[in-house]
């Protein structure tokens, strides 16, 4: 987010109307995918018309800073990292929780930033995660079906019959659950919290664990580099502000229409209800309603791209998303799988590079890799996710392309949901430490694992 006072392009937007409006709803009459069953609900009506006279929770102006940060990124010279829960919850949504996860993901940047040598574009998983696509519409236990869990912007997670039953009224909470995680996230990037030095201390417990040893020497090479850059007299009172994006799987038209606005500068339609929207995996149709909306809105915008994609899809998501070929506007979020990556995402890249178009490419080592624990939970390998992720690294320098992001799924909490990593989480561990409504994180250790295996593959390379 960004409150400088250089920034003068955060005006408010505006409700529109007309021949705009009529564009961004033409969703409507196409397929569409994974939305609850809730428009004959009593209260539906007035959910949307809440939601459609509250205040934007982004600005305008914001979104566009981001567009020409990942259009940065785009073209080599940027790196973004983009991290949060699987599902953010309204219980979760504490203090101690989000600042947890913010400090994580700022403490990952740091390492982050010096292994790649260049700037890190920072955005969560965060104020708007609230909504989940299943694979399938119910879930039976012990005899009992009832309605999937779709994230608590639909229904609760408690298996009952009440907590089951979608309810539009959550739109409005989840609004105002985002509107209070955002207010927390703007208040510690913006306050002094981030100072670099002290974000760099934070690290030091990491490194303080013994299992973490095989990281001392990055670390000291970081620690060398903030005193060199004390010494230098660098500006550290700047350093305490940082810019932090918002970013969720704009799922929920229903919830992302009505914080659609258009904006008063320029005329055009913004999803105000966060920087950065992408489409999932199973929402990615070419002639969806996902991909139509996201089409017409000014945000930037990623999808997700599983492997099942063909070059041709993404030469056509390219054609209907970024029509203008504009840098900073597509995100390409691969998630292939460790056992895949290496085989299809070759190809893909190279189609795209070869019409011309100027995507970011962000892996998520994620979703791809995704197991049953033998004990019954739903998990994933850190050694699987990090494979994943040196392939993408792979891939893209074997093209010559550039390995442009990460997106995880990832807690500033000490949870117990990913296998492995230097101070091993072990399947016993599940039965206490797992606490995610729907994927497993990684946990804050684990995150900051994989950042430093990051940095020093980046680093390595130069
Ligand atoms: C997710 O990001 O939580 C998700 C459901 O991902 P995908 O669409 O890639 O399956
Ligand atoms: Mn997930």
């Amino acid at each position: 987010m960004t409150f400088n006072s250089t920034d003068t392009s955060s005006t408010p937007t505006t409700a529109g109307a007309g021949a705009v409006d009529a564009a961004v709803d033409h969703w409507r009459t196409l397929p569409i995918s994974q939305q609850p069953d809730w428009r004959d609900h009593p209260g539906y009506g007035a959910a949307v018309a809440e939601l459609s006279m509250l205040p934007p929770l982004v600005f305008a102006g914001e979104v566009d800073v981001l567009r020409s940060r990942l259009a940065e990124a785009a073209a080599g010279r940027a790196f973004l990292l983009q991290g949060g829960d699987c599902a953010e919850t309204f219980e979760g949504a504490t203090a101690d929780r989000i600042s947890a996860r913010v400090k994580t993901i700022l403490q990952m940047a740091v390492v982050l930033t010096y292994g790649a040598s260049l700037p890190v574009i920072k955005m969560g998983r965060m104020a708007g995660q609230f909504a989940k696509p299943r694979s399938s519409n119910e879930e039976t236990r012990d005899g009992v079906t009832l309605p999937a869990y779709r994230g608590d912007m639909v229904n609760g997670f408690d298996f009952t019959a009440a907590s089951r039953a979608h309810d539009p009224a959550r739109m409005v909470r989840a609004y105002h659950t985002s509107a209070s995680t955002l207010n927390l996230i703007r208040a510690f990037t913006q306050g002094g919290f981030a100072d670099l030095r002290l974000v760099h201390d934070w690290n030091r417990g990491f490194t303080a664990n013994p299992a973490h040893s095989r990281y001392e020497s990055l670390a000291a090479e970081i620690d060398r580099a903030v005193r060199f850059m004390d010494a230098c007299g660098a500006d550290f009172e700047a350093l305490k502000r940082v810019e932090f994006f918002a970013s969720h799987e704009a799922l929920l038209l229903d919830y992302e229409r009505a914080l659609t606005r258009t904006d008063s500068r320029t005329g055009l339609p913004y999803d105000t209800s966060a920087h950065f929207l992408w489409i999932g995996e199973r929402t990615r149709d070419l002639d969806s309603a996902h991909v139509d909306f996201l089409s017409r809105v000014r945000n930037p915008i990623g999808v997700k791209l599983g492997p099942t994609t063909r070059p041709e899809d993404a030469l056509a998501l390219i054609d209907k998303l970024d029509p203008n070929r504009e840098p900073g506007r597509l995100t390409f979020i691969t998630r292939m799988g460790a056992k895949n990556i290496r085989e299809k995402l070759p190809d893909l890249v190279e189609k795209v590079t070869a019409s011309g178009a100027q995507v970011l490419w962000v892996t998520d080592p994620m979703h791809g890799n995704t197991v049953t624990s033998p004990n019954g939970y739903k998990t994933r390998n850190f050694d699987d996710i990090m494979d994943e992720l040196r392939g993408f690294f792979e891939v893209h320098k074997a093209l010559g392309t550039f390995p442009g992001g990460l997106h995880v799924e990832m807690t500033g909490d000490d949870v117990a949901e990913c296998l492995g990593g230097a101070d091993p989480v072990d399947q016993d561990a599940f039965v206490d430490g797992y606490a995610s409504v729907c994927d497993p994180r990684l946990n804050h250790m684990q995150s900051l694992e994989m950042a430093f295996l990051v940095a020093g593959a980046l680093a390595g390379k130069k």
